[in-house]
């Protein structure tokens, strides 16, 4: 059993660290609310003043943070990791993060003589409860085997894709399969609902044949219930595919489809619908359209 600690307690931080408990490992951690620290010491684990006094009483410091600039902010800002950590510890960022910022803090944290892994997640809150979340990691492959027993108290399938960066690049992959999916459905679910077919009728129709997926399966339903309530906020897709377009950018590779989906979610960011789950993708074409998906009202009307 190790000595954990944990910075960044929200929506996914919060369940990865009562599972991590659950699995026998002690575990300290901080978060910049309070009150979220408060929730997770009630499980059993203890308090740490700040991300410095989090990594001076761990051998492994985990993160969990919105993006790059606050997991740089908690690695190597004042009162950060850093200033606490000893040689030989390991860092492992959870965030979804630009795998270029990875490479940096992989950097920084060598020259520091900490090791360091980048472990995006997906699977979402559901998952994170669970701790049956699809692990993806980057990073060097003796650091990944012995990490993993730690990653696996939190998820299902953990996977080495590649060095340090890697499991970022993999997550922006994971990303962009989810958000072009979600805006095809929109597309495809305006014109059913235009044409008076029944959304609901369409998408049985067609779930089983190959344009059935998981996104799919998760988001029509959603959709013609009218329930953005999230699940993954828009928001956070927009960061995601922000971060894809800047690696691609300095790869000279286009990302056409990506950079569409992610001026749509921008837009609906300004329209004030960030807070919405990544499912409300639809409502930008519904708007282009001047129509809403929902049943015909003879589908709906009873007899
Ligand atoms: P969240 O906003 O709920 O949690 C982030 C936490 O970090 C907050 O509690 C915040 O107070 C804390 N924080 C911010 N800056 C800090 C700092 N400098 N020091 C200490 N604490 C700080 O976000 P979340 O939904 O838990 O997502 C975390 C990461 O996981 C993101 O990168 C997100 O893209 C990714 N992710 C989220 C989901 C999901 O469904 N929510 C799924 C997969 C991946």
């Amino acid at each position: 059993m190790s000595n954990i600690g944990f910075i960044g307690l929200g929506i996914m931080g919060n369940p990865m660290c009562r599972n991590l408990l659950k699995a026998g490992h002690k575990v300290v951690v901080y978060d910049v609310v309070p009150a979220l620290i408060d929730r997770v010491t009630e499980y059993g684990a203890s308090r740490g003043g700040s991300s410095r006094e989090v990594a001076e009483q761990s051998d492994i410091v985990i993160t969990m943070l919105p993006d790059g600039p606050e997991v740089e902010q908690a690695i190597h800002g004042p009162g950060g990791v850093f200033e606490g950590a000893r040689p030989g510890s390991t860092v492992i960022d959870m965030s979804s993060i630009s795998p270029l910022v990875a490479q940096n803090v992989g950097a920084a944290c060598a020259a520091k003589g900490l090791r360091f892994l980048d472990a995006p997640v997906s699977g979402g809150e559901p998952k994170a409860i669970e701790g049956s979340l699809a692990i993806m990691v980057g990073g060097d492959e003796a650091v990944f085997h012995e990490m993993a027993p730690v990653l696996q108290a939190m998820g299902s399938s953990v996977t080495l894709t590649g060095p340090v960066g890697a499991g970022n690049v993999t997550k922006l992959a994971n990303q962009i399969v989810v958000a072009c999916n979600i805006a095809a459905m929109g597309e495809a679910l305006v014109l059913a609902t235009r044409a008076g077919l029944d959304p609901n009728v369409v998408f049985n129709a067609i779930k089983g044949g190959l344009a059935g997926s998981t996104v799919l399966n998760a988001k029509a339903p959603m959709v013609i219930a009218r329930n953005f309530k999230p699940g993954f906020r828009i928001r956070l897709h927009q960061k995601d595919l922000r971060n894809a377009l800047l690696a691609a950018d300095s790869m000279k590779v286009g990302l056409p489809l990506t950079s569409t989906v992610q001026q749509m979610l921008m837009t609906l960011m300004n329209q004030g619908k960030g807070d919405l789950d990544h499912s409300a993708i639809v409502m930008f074409i519904e708007e282009m359209a001047g129509i809403e998906v929902k049943a015909p009202p003879a589908a709906t009307e009873k007899p």
